[in-house]
Formats: structure tokens, sequence, C-alpha cells
């Protein structure tokens, strides 16, 4: 099955007592049994919903994994993946991580005697030296928030071959349409599906995705010991969106280009953060594990202060002021006061997180629209 066809039809059945084309959202808490352990294999919703079901199996399958696992938000799906770690066990994660992940692993897991290193996994030579016989998992995320830079997902998983450690990628930046990262040797992918699997800003959600049995089955114990689920209407919700991913996606990223191109030869702008760039240091690689480049743009002004930034960011029109990215309606963003306020501002500052820097996640409006209103905008600074 293709891309495009597994979006529609991947896990998904008509409803068995109603033939509903639609997948319904079982709202219900627990199933009648007709006697004790004589069930129809449900039997209390945290542990088993047949809605929950059918969005596992569809992400499942757009991540050619064998099982996926949602939960009540991505960084409930993170915190799942982490548990699989015992005290004394070491992280290495990229350097500039989702500013929720970095504080989920340094402020909650950091708590509990696991250890986490961040470093710039560009060199991969570099990343190999910081390996010790802790190390137990590998954190990637590609393209990175909000630099946007590359990491070589297949070199990073040959580097740590035939050792006892996982690769993990967070894969929300690309989405399952553009980057699979378990054909790359990863071991797990986490999603969160609030952005582009969701892709109408409508919900919260979370998934992890793997094809190694012994970790999916470990996942679900966790998901169902924990409890950190979804409920069947996010489900719903996000099995809808998901029918459209590839068209929604293909737009957004082609939109991104042009806006990166005219924010490229724009006078006030210093530096636009796009891999599509030939010149960006990971273009090839991007090239290579990406089908296009994705719906992301960061950007830097001539005028490289807070109160530049400002007026740009408060004075565009299409382009919303909001956290989060991946929807269908165009976002604007001060990674330094929003996402990544939870990073101390050196640490920001070494990856060219500036005060300055402005982060678009690029919608599917008309591009037209959207390069006036940046245009607008940045007349003002
Ligand atoms: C938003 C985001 C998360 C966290 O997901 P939530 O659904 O908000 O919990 C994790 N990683 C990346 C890259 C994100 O953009």
């Amino acid at each position: 099955m293709k891309f495009g066809t597994k979006v529609i039809h991947a896990g998904i059945v008509p409803d068995p007592s109603t033939g509903a084309i639609m997948t319904p959202i079982y709202q219900t808490s627990t199933y009648v049994q007709a006697a004790p352990g004589d069930h129809k294999g449900y039997e209390y919703a945290r542990t088993q919903n047949p809605t929950r079901h059918a969005l596992e199996d569809n992400i499942a399958a757009l991540e050619n994994g064998t099982d996926a696992v949602c939960f009540a938000s991505g960084l409930a799906a993170m915190d799942s993946i982490l548990k699989l770690l015992n005290p004394g066990d070491e992280v290495i994660a990229t350097d500039d991580l989702y500013g929720g992940s970095y504080r989920l692993m340094t402020r909650v897991f950091g708590k509990y005697g696991i250890k986490f290193q961040y470093v710039g996994m560009g060199d991969v030579e570099a990343l190999s030296q910081k390996i010790t016989d802790k190390t137990r998992m590998i954190w990637v995320e590609t393209p990175t928030n909000p630099m946007l830079n590359i990491i070589d997902i297949q070199a990073v998983c040959e580097a740590v071959k035939e050792k006892n450690i996982i690769v993990c990628v967070d894969n929300t930046f690309a989405s399952p349409y553009l980057q699979n990262p378990l054909d790359l040797g990863a071991g797990i992918v986490v999603h969160s599906a609030t952005k582009y699997l969701g892709g109408h800003s409508d919900v919260i959600h979370g998934v992890v995705v793997t094809k190694n049995k012994e970790i999916a089955e470990q996942i679900r114990f966790l998901q169902n010991a924990v409890g950190a689920v979804p409920g069947p209407q996010d489900c719903f919700l996000i099995l809808r969106g998901i029918k459209t991913l590839h068209i929604r996606v293909e737009r957004a990223c082609q939109n991104a280009e042009k806006i990166a191109t005219f924010l490229k030869n724009h006078t006030k702008v210093s530096k636009v953060y796009y891999p599509g760039f030939e010149d960006h240091p990971g273009h090839e690689i991007a090239k290579k594990q990406m089908k296009m480049f994705g719906g992301m743009v960061s950007f830097d002004l001539v005028a490289n202060d807070e109160s530049s930034a400002r007026k740009v960011l408060s004075n565009t029109h299409y382009f919303s002021l909001a956290e989060s990215l991946g929807g269908v309606e165009s976002l604007i963003g001060h990674p330094a006061n929003m996402t990544h306020a939870s990073i101390p501002r050196e640490e920001r500052l070494k990856v060219g997180l500036t005060d300055s820097l402005i982060r678009l996640s690029v919608g599917i409006e008309d591009v037209e629209d959207l390069i006036q209103d940046l245009d607008y905008a940045l007349s003002l600074v």
C-alpha cells in the first residue's frame, strides 16, 4: 500500500456492528462481559479502546512499524519511553531539543538518577566519543526545533549498532509523510500528534511507534500502568486529520520553500534557517532521508534585538502569534520567549537561538497572501 492509500485505509475497517464507514467514537469506560472473563477483547478503556486501536494500527502503518501506542500528549508518549530506562542509565540527546523535552529530561527524569548529555549531532564522530558503557538511549530530533539542523539518522544508528542502545527519533517536525526513521535503523519513533498528524490545531495527542516487539510490549505495559491515555474523541480527531496528511504536508512544504526564498532575499533579514537551501549544512542529508524539506522556517533579523522581533511578531495578520506548529493555518512564534523559554539563555545563544529569532510554521493558505503578510510586518522594523 502506498502512503496516500495508507492514510485512508490502513487499520480502518467498517464498524462491525453497523457498517459505519468512519471509526465510531467509543465513548465508554468499560465493556459488558457475558460471563467472568468471557469478553470480546475489551475489558476496561484505559487498557483497550476500539477508536484508539484503529488509530494505533493506522499510525503503525504510516511509520512502517508493527506497533503504535497512543498517549494523551507528545510529552506523555516521551515520558513512557524514558521510563524504559533505569537509574544510572545515560541518554545522549540533541542540543537544540524541543523545550518541553529538555524540561522533562532534566527536571523530571534527572531526579530519578538518569543522566542526560546534550550534544550537537551534526558530527556523528563527536557523538560516538560521548558514548559510555552506561549509554542506553540516543534521542534524536530532526529537523531540530527551532534551528532546523539536520541529523543523519542512518549514520547515528550505524554508530550505535551492536551496542545495547536504542535510537529514539522525535519525528514531529517531519511527519511520517516526509521521513520514516524506523526504515533508517531507529528503534523508536515518537510524535507529538498535536502537530502534523492531527493537523488542525484542535487536539493534544502523542504516539510511540516501533517494530521491536519487546519495546512495544514494555510501552504498552506503561501505557496501561501509568494511564496517560488519550480519550476516544481525541483519537477520532487524529484519525480524521491523518486522512489528508499527505496533501497538507505537501502544500505546507511548497509554501515554506517559497517563503524561505522570499525571506532570504529580504534586506531586513540576516539569516534564514531552511534545510531546502543548497547551502544549508544538512541539505544533502535532508535530501537523502526526507521526501521534501518540511513546513518550518526560522529566520533572524538584521536588527538583532528583541524589540524588532516583537514588531514583526505582532504585525502579521495571517500568521497568528502562537505556540505549536503543523496545523493548516500559519503560525509565527518567538522561541526565546515562547517554546524555548524553559532553556537557559546562555544555552540558547550557544546554538544560535537569539532574542530576535523568529519561527514560522507555514500553513496551507495561498502563499502570495502569506508573503505579503510577512513583507508588511518586516517593513515596520
Ligand atoms: C510539541 C512537541 C512535543 C510535545 O508534544 P505535546 O503534544 O505538546 O505534549 C515534543 N516534541 C516536539 C518536536 C514538539 O514539537
